[in-house]
């Protein structure tokens, strides 16, 4: 214990109250639809996001994968920005087991796929071409520093979508994030897309689990897609009374966690040999650079911090840091980093 941990949110313990709910859930099979937790925050999820039902999966990977095979047969085409977590970071699943042919596209600075290009990238009716069926989007968008994308953007691509009968699979891994950024509930983002998934068990703290949230009629599918996947589990509801707190209480302290990043990241613009743009800084993930003149880079930093100060981040590239902020690491937390960050660039990197 004691470790101060910044290399994610997904390193965040479950609190007292999650462990306390798990101890005393109530539970019964989850396959035969018997497990009154789970049931619970089933129904929870989808109300939160605006949604008729939702499915319980083992991790948010499970639930892209859940959502992308429910809306897609093999040989269907997905168009999906380039560095989209699908894309890059779930193994491929969805060519792997699902057939689906990735259509990739570049994106903007905080995540979008520009609109006219979404439109070029849907193949007509023709045997030559891969049948378009799905758009993939992300909020908020994990390879442009968490950037929350605004609601217009999903009302517009809803609308390309429907022109030409295509779903959209929303990956809301930090949706609430995204959403507590850009003043506005997750359903109002949720409400333009088929499908929305969203992690328990990042900035909300549950240990283990992500929601698939959807109409009843693609839940249907979903459910079966699960099983094949062996993501249906029998007393579940261990897990899901840790996310039913999730909702109750660590949804709305994600503000929290935005506003401790731009904390830090003021924090970080007294350092010197530390260079960030704190515009990029939108909610609780953060990415700063080692200045390349100092003859150490980012490892070195991060190797100090650990040795010296039982401080982990997340070495990102040469120079390149990511920190990321959660309930576990509050001010408290940040000003210790930032107290090591000076000392660990004023000694070079030296003195493990
Ligand atoms: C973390 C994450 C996932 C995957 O969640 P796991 O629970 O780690 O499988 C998917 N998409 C995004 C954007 C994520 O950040």
């Amino acid at each position: 214990m004691n470790v101060i941990d910044f290399r994610s949110d997904t390193v965040s313990w479950p609190t007292e109250a999650m462990r306390t709910a798990m101890a005393g859930a109530q539970v019964g099979d989850d396959v035969y639809g018997e497990d009154p937790t789970v049931n619970a925050l089933e129904s929870k999820a989808a109300k939160l996001l605006g949604k008729e039902t939702g499915l319980l999966v083992s991790s948010g990977t499970m639930g892209n994968l859940v959502a992308i095979l429910s809306l897609t047969t093999r040989g269907d085409e997905a168009i999906a920005g380039f560095d989209t977590h699908a894309i890059t970071n779930e193994g491929g699943g969805l060519s792997v087991l699902g057939g689906v042919v990735p259509r990739v596209l570049p994106t903007d600075d905080i995540g979008r796929m520009e609109l006219s290009s979404i439109a070029a990238a849907i193949n007509p009716d023709d045997p030559h071409f891969a049948r378009s069926r799905l758009i993939l989007l992300e909020n908020s968008y994990g390879a442009r520093s968490g950037a929350p994308i605004p609601v217009e953007y999903f009302e517009s691509v809803r609308k390309i979508a429907d022109q030409h009968g295509l779903a959209i699979h929303l990956d809301g891994a930090r949706i609430f994030n995204a959403a507590a950024a850009l003043k506005v509930e997750a359903k109002e983002i949720a409400a333009y897309v088929d499908t929305v998934t969203f992690c328990l068990s990042k900035g909300l703290c549950a240990p283990i689990g992500s929601m698939l949230c959807a109409s009843e009629e693609i839940i249907n599918k979903a459910h079966r897609v699960r099983k094949v996947l062996g993501g249906g589990m029998r007393q579940a509801g261990i897990i899901a009374a840790a996310g039913i707190v999730a909702l109750e209480e660590m949804v709305d302290r994600l503000v929290e966690d935005n506003e401790n990043a731009q904390f830090l990241g003021r924090g970080l613009m007294e350092i010197d040999g530390i260079e960030l743009d704190i515009e990029r800084i939108r909610t609780n993930i953060i990415f700063f650079e080692t200045e390349s003149e100092l003859g150490f880079g980012a490892q070195d930093v991060a190797d100090f911090l650990e040795a010296n100060h039982n401080i982990l981040i997340d070495v990102a590239g040469v120079n390149r840091i990511r920190v990321v902020t959660h309930y576990w690491v509050g001010k408290v937390e940040i000003d210790k980093l930032l107290q090591a960050l000076e000392k660990a660039i004023q000694n070079g990197g030296e003195g493990k």
